[in-house]
């Protein structure tokens, strides 16, 4: 089969690979479509050349099954979820690959991915992709938009919710559209036109354009003043719009993810994380799990009281208590 091969400083090649065989518990999945997204990009742009095949957004039909394998058939139409841990630990039970105790395999980052003909996965990695949705629309969902719905689900967000997107690429959008399905009042802030437009289009109740106008000032207003009453909450405010997305509410949400800090390969250039204490880290209650935290800077939270550890200095993975 043919594979898509990142070699560094924006260089692909197309190889070729043997075909995959289904060992027990797998499936071999027939590419229909597979995502791009910022993740690869850094892949794509950095200087080490890749060995493995690109793309962990992977969606198509089920091309073999290996010894027992239950419960699917093939030609059926799936997404591939792009983690897979040990399948047996108390996170990987419950579907938390990505925290597996045991370690996890990442699709297209270390171990072979989509950006191919076929793909080799464990079969609990597989969702079903109904009729109604393309293979395009399974492969977003894979990852930005999954991504954006576990977000907003870990938040709990209703009909009593607003709440402030910073950035629409494809993440914040789909945040917007499935903000908008779950009853709340979005406000969608974004820098480019095109992406303003859309958000508009999707459903956005309130766009706003940070260049023209400070949005802190104008989420405050739109709120009745610093979010009282309004309750607004934030989805991912990562980078530079992170900390203003702070400002408008008292509580900073921080998507922390793997370890990555300022001057890491993976982290966004020239973003400077903000220091991070004195601040508390408070776990989101309604999912104790995953590495979504609050970290609530509101008057009469002090650092260190009881039942919160602080943020460690750096933030990242390593340092972080056990949820
Ligand atoms: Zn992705
Ligand atoms: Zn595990």
């Amino acid at each position: 089969m043919r594979g898509v091969v990142f070699l560094g400083n924006r260089r692909v090649e197309l190889r070729e690979f043997p075909d995959p065989e289904p060992g027990p518990g797998e499936v071999v999945v027939r590419i229909g479509a597979a995502g791009l997204c910022g993740s690869d990009l850094h892949a794509y742009r950095g200087e080490r050349a890749q060995t493995h095949i690109s793309g962990h957004e992977p969606c198509g039909t089920i091309a073999a099954l290996g010894a027992g394998v239950t419960g699917w058939r093939a030609g059926e139409r799936v997404i591939v979820h792009h983690y897979a841990g040990c399948g047996q630990c108390k996170y990987c039970r419950i579907g938390y690959d990505q925290l597996c105790l045991h370690g996890h395999r990442t699709f297209g980052f270390g171990a072979h991915g989509a950006n191919a003909d076929f793909l080799l996965v464990p079969a609990r990695c597989l969702v079903r992709l109904p009729d109604a949705l393309s293979f395009a629309e399974g492969a977003a969902i894979a990852c930005g938009t999954g991504t954006a719905y576990m977000a907003l689900t870990k938040l709990g967000v209703s009909g009593r919710d607003t709440l402030a997107i910073y950035g629409q690429g494809p993440v914040g959008l789909s945040a917007t559209l499935l903000g908008k399905a779950m009853g709340a009042r979005v406000i969608a802030v974004e820098v480019a036109e095109p992406r303003r437009a859309l958000a508009r289009e999707l459903g956005a109740d309130v766009v706003l354009d940070p260049q023209s106008e400070d949005p802190v000032a104008a989420i405050r207003e739109l709120t009745g003043g610093g979010g009282g009453g309004g309750n607004p909450r934030l989805h991912r405010p990562s980078g530079r719009a992170g900390a203003g997305g702070a400002e408008c509410t008292g509580v900073r949400p921080s998507l922390l993810r793997g370890g990555r800090r300022d001057g890491d390969p993976g982290a966004e250039p020239g973003y400077h994380p903000p220091p991070p204490d004195p601040l508390r880290v408070l776990d989101f209650p309604q999912r104790g799990l995953g590495r979504m935290r609050a970290v609530d800077r509101r008057a009469g939270h002090s650092p260190g009281s009881p039942g919160h550890a602080p943020l460690p200095p750096g933030g990242g993975r390593g340092g972080l208590p056990d949820v």
